[in-house]
């Protein structure tokens, strides 16, 4: 399970591998291990005959990296891929809500000392403290912190975690008005950086272009699936299956949960909107018996090839 194949200067959620380490990966999986089609992995579990090292790759959320870093090596080590993407994304240039976070909070610069905000009706208000000015030298000493760490180095790295938990849970028509009153307040554009970018509708139809990757869907707004009642589920999966499906002029067949949240519910929601497998985000290995709507996954990391190879021997 990937996420994003480039250089960035910081990420803090880990979601991106080197393009140099994601090219000594492929090597790895082109010479051990045995690439299928995430279609043809399924189809194996069905009549209960996966090959041996069998290994299959997905990317979630729509990165436009995936096109530009990530396909021309896939094409190189001839490696099947799916992307799972947030339909809502596409023709709307902006960030996601924790690329927006990241953007506003531990980027340099300064900030005013207070921000206010409504939170679930009631007043919510952090300090900044002594960071309101967060220079150049700060932000290099923090750089490699990411929020799978306990701790949090400053007042902002604070206030960052702790809108992260909050944003995490709310749906993104309640996520919106917040994060525009955050960047009225940090006097910051509605705009993605160009280290940011997920994939418009042109960049989506050449990515599945020659068939090597194909794209799955994963809701239109990248909500905690298992918050939502069932109709609403109902309409992140249909409208997200649709949407791709008019776009790229073909069937799509893979989902894949958001944040790998789901419930019974959600599985016969996905079920009923035809599609024939869903990918979780539990981490573990595709067994003989392992259910098409819940396919588990491993997070991959920006290993070199030679960690990566210990890591999927393990
Ligand atoms: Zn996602």
């Amino acid at each position: 399970m990937y996420h994003r194949v480039t250089d960035l200067p910081n990420d803090p959620y880990l979601l991106a591998v080197r393009p140099k380490h994601f090219a000594q990966q492929m090597d790895v999986l082109r010479r051990h291990y045995r690439p299928l089609r995430l279609q043809e992995l399924v189809a194996a579990l069905r009549v209960g005959n996966v090959p041996s090292r069998a290994v299959v790759v997905t990317f979630d959320d729509g990165y436009a990296d995936n096109l530009h870093n990530a396909k021309p090596l896939l094409a190189r080590y001839d490696i099947p891929a799916t992307t799972f993407m947030a339909t809502g994304h596409i023709g709307h240039p902006r960030e996601f809500w924790w690329d927006e976070l990241d953007r506003l909070l531990l980027q340099p610069g300064t900030l005013p000392p207070v921000l206010d905000l409504r939170l679930n009706g009631s007043a919510w208000r952090r300090e900044l403290g002594e960071t309101t000015i967060y220079a150049n030298a700060d932000y290099e000493r923090h750089r490699d912190w990411h929020i799978e760490q306990q701790d949090d180095p400053t007042q902002r790295h604070r206030l960052h975690r702790s809108l992260y938990q909050r944003l995490y849970a709310l749906t993104q028509k309640e996520q919106e008005p917040l994060l525009e009153e955050m960047r009225t307040w940090a006097g910051a554009e509605p705009i993605s950086r160009p280290t940011h970018p997920t994939l418009s509708h042109d960049e989506a139809v050449q990515l599945a272009d020659g068939g090597l990757v194909e794209i799955g869907a994963h809701t239109v707004t990248h909500p905690v699936l298992a918050g939502l009642s069932a109709g609403a589920q109902r309409d992140e999966v249909r409208r997200s299956r649709a949407h791709l499906e008019e776009i790229l002029n073909r069937t799509v067949t893979s989902f894949a949960y958001p944040y790998g949240s789901y419930t019974q519910e959600t599985l016969a929601v996905v079920r009923e909107a035809g599609f024939s497998s869903a990918c979780s985000s539990d981490s573990a290995v595709v067994r003989r018996g392992s259910d098409n709507f819940r396919l588990p996954r491993a997070v991959v990391r920006d290993w070199d090839g030679e960690t990566f190879a210990r890591w999927l021997n393990e």
